[in-house]
């Protein structure tokens, strides 16, 4: 029960490293609030006590207030925001994409973040201390990990919690963020799915050295600790969640004079 007592708002719930998140949030002692603009929201708290979902678009100013305020009247207040909604935009070239693309990936990976911080660290000073968190990447670390409209905005989340962490000096609001590696989720199922169909599933995640695509559970309990009063002195971090992909440059592995293990 790491987070008895606290009030969460998870958006991004009705899939993936959300869902997962807001279940464990929940099982670990919390009320939550599952955001998220489709109604598979819903079954992400079917059979949870404390926790309610809605619909919302992260991206959307009046949405996020409105549920920062649902979180307060409902729960008496609030302890945590992870603003981890976000879209892939698909795989367009920087020649093929549009402007349109671009405003919608920065609208929901970038502008939702920051409207999070903008209108949760007020309401999460009230109660002295607590933590805002989002979901960045490894694309946002260097290139060859998504399109540039959505590796540069989570680049930009990276930059933002640098900031946000400043900004809420002595407020005892702590911002942090999460860059996965790849995890298996609703974001990545079409990959997935195609290399499963194509005999190819031992292929995902070959670059980093666990050899082994994520588990949304496995983001999620890293979002615990940094969502719990144990994290009391990580702010203002990334915190690279990738089975080591991102330890290396790309060089041919060296396995201690074994091949394999
Ligand atoms: P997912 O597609 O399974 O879940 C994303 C959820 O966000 C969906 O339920 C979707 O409906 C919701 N969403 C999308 N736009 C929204 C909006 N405007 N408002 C509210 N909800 C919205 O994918 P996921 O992998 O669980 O994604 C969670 C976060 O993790 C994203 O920010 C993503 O960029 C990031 N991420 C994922 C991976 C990966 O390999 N899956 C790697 C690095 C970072």
């Amino acid at each position: 029960m790491r987070l008895q007592g606290k009030v969460a708002i998870v958006t991004g719930a009705g899939s993936g490293i959300g869902r997962a998140t807001a279940r464990l949030f929940a099982a670990e002692g919390a009320r939550v609030v599952a955001a998220d603009v489709s109604d598979a929201v819903e079954e992400t708290v079917a059979g949870l006590d404390r926790a309610i979902a809605v619909r919302m678009d992260a991206g959307s100013e009046a949405d996020v207030e409105r549920v920062v305020a649902m979180a307060c009247d409902k729960f008496g207040g609030l302890d945590i925001f992870y603003a981890n909604a976000g879209i892939s935009g698909g795989g367009e070239g920087i020649f093929d994409s549009s402007v349109a693309l671009w405003t919608e990936v920065l609208r929901v990976n970038l502008i939702g973040p920051a409207l999070a911080i903008k209108h949760a660290a007020p309401r999460i000073v009230e109660r002295g201390r607590g933590a805002i968190l989002c979901t960045a990447s490894v694309a946002g670390l260097r290139s060859g990990a998504g399109g540039p409209a959505y590796s540069a905005s989570k680049a930009g989340v990276i930059n933002l919690v640098q900031t946000a962490a400043q900004q809420l000096s002595t407020s005892g609001v702590r911002v942090n963020t999460i860059c996965p590696g790849l995890i298996e989720t609703g974001m990545t199922q079409r990959a997935f799915d195609y290399a499963r169909d194509n005999g190819k599933q031992d292929k995902l995640g070959q670059l980093n050295p666990l050899r082994r695509a994520g588990r949304p559970e496995e983001i999620a309990r890293v979002a615990l600790f940094l969502a719990s009063d144990e994290a009391s002195y990580v702010n203002g971090q990334a915190w690279v969640v990738d089975g080591g992909l991102s330890s290396s440059h790309p060089v041919t592995r060296q396995l201690f004079g074994k091949t394999s293990f």
